[in-house]
């Protein structure tokens, strides 16, 4: 069943996604430009903001790919439209589609065919969180495009290989790979038991802001040196050398076997575009990842 006002709010949420970075990002890049010393790598962010301008001004999207879409849902039990909030987001997903509008991306398997709504079998991808005690509904939503997501890789180490291997893997993914993918790089990193609790994880870990670390000193520590290590690397904006060529390196990691260390990589682009809103049971809500909403409310 589908909640028509709910649907409404999840297609505004995809417009301003589509449209605006979010905050954290617009500012990282804002102070990356600011850094950054190489003439070449001055005009591109120039250029980005430029073409971040006019995506705003033209109310279209700020990069062609807007992805296949992936939400990342968090709610509790006694949520009143808890079994209505799958069919709205697919709903709201293929009304975006038409409305923003949004590039029709998803393909389905073997039959190759393009769906024509960016919906098919299990995409939207939807992760589900359910939380004990928790009244309203929080909702992440991520635009994966083609190229940010070329980079991303995942497999478990052998045993002796420890954060040494965790750091190689990253550096070894990010120098082979990094370019394709529209650099300065939102860089996602996981660490588990298997490849794919890393690579869950490495995905969770690019919803972080830019700028907040994991609370934890050791994992927090590693990333403020994976990010010195990265820039030195000098991909710089859009692969053309600089400086500086990622705007963070976020950790999330979870217990693992003693014998295995999993680690996985995901990268989101200059452009990664994530949205983020926490809906009350009566509808009412509160935008968490964007101040300039002002395409939210007018979409
Ligand atoms: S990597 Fe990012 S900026 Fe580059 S084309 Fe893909 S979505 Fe757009």
């Amino acid at each position: 069943m589908i909640n028509t006002n709910l649907e409404s709010i999840i297609t505004k949420l995809l417009a301003l996604t589509a449209i605006e970075l979010p905050d954290d990002v617009y500012e990282s890049l804002q102070a990356m430009q600011k850094k950054e010393s190489q003439s070449l790598a001055q005009e591109l962010y120039a250029c980005i903001f430029d073409n971040l301008s006019k995506a705003s001004s033209f109310k279209r999207p700020l990069c062609q790919d807007t992805g296949v879409l992936q939400f990342f849902v968090k709610t509790g039990a006694s949520f009143p439209f808890l079994e209505e909030i799958e069919d709205t987001i697919i709903s709201a997903v293929k009304r975006a589609t038409i409305e923003v509008p949004l590039r029709h991306n998803t393909v389905e398997c073997f039959s190759e065919k393009n769906t024509g709504n960016n919906t098919g079998i299990l995409s939207p991808w939807i992760e589900w969180e359910i939380v004990k005690g928790m009244q309203n509904l929080h909702i992440d939503v991520y635009m994966a495009g083609g190229g940010c997501s070329l980079p991303g890789r995942s497999k478990v180490l052998m045993p002796l290989e420890g954060y040494e291997g965790v750091v190689r893997f990253v550096f070894d993914t990010i120098v082979e790979w990094g370019v394709n993918a529209c650099p300065p790089l939102v860089v996602g990193v996981g660490i588990g038991t298997c490849a794919a609790t890393a690579a869950l994880l490495s995905k969770k870990a690019i919803l972080r802001k830019v700028g907040e670390h994991n609370k934890d000193p050791k994992a927090c520590d590693m990333e403020i040196r994976m990010k010195e290590g990265l820039d030195k690397i000098g991909i710089g904006p859009l692969g053309l050398t600089g400086s500086q060529s990622v705007q963070c390196v976020n950790i999330e990691f979870a217990g693992h076997h003693p014998a295995t260390l999993g680690v996985g990589v995901t990268v989101g682009c200059w452009a990664t575009r994530r949205g983020s809103i926490d809906i009350n049971p009566d509808l009412t809500y509160a935008i968490t990842s964007h101040k300039k909403s002002q395409i939210f409310n007018n979409f």
